[in-house]
């Protein structure tokens, strides 16, 4: 596991920063750790040829999210509402949290 993947969690909004999605923001829905890659919300979307199913009777092809590098993302705080670097703070306990380097909010819930 490396650093880089722990600063983005599941559930955090994040900003493309480059491609065709640059400069949009989504949620994450999945990390992936040992692939350096997150699944986030409505971005980088591919299509997908699917087999017809209960949900989905006519089959063919739909729209579904595909992981992409977390480095190519950035977390958006919650506070200022910019994505910012994730910095790392000792709390008392002597756990990290994760805080925004632009206004210092927590950036866990
Ligand atoms: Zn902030």
């Amino acid at each position: 596991m490396t650093a880089v993947v722990k600063k983005v969690k599941k559930g955090d909004t994040v900003m493309v920063l480059t491609g065709k999605d640059s400069g949009r923001r989504g949620k994450v829905l999945r990390v992936l750790p040992s692939e350096q890659k997150v699944l986030v919300e409505n971005l980088n979307m591919v299509k997908r040829h699917t087999k017809p199913t209960n949900t989905n009777p006519q089959g063919g092809i739909v729209d579904r999210p595909s992981p992409m590098p977390v480095g190519k993302v950035m977390v958006v705080c919650g506070k200022c509402n910019k994505p910012t670097r994730v910095g790392m703070k000792a709390k008392e306990s002597g756990k990290f949290v994760r805080v925004c380097r632009k206004c210092g909010a927590g950036l866990d819930k």
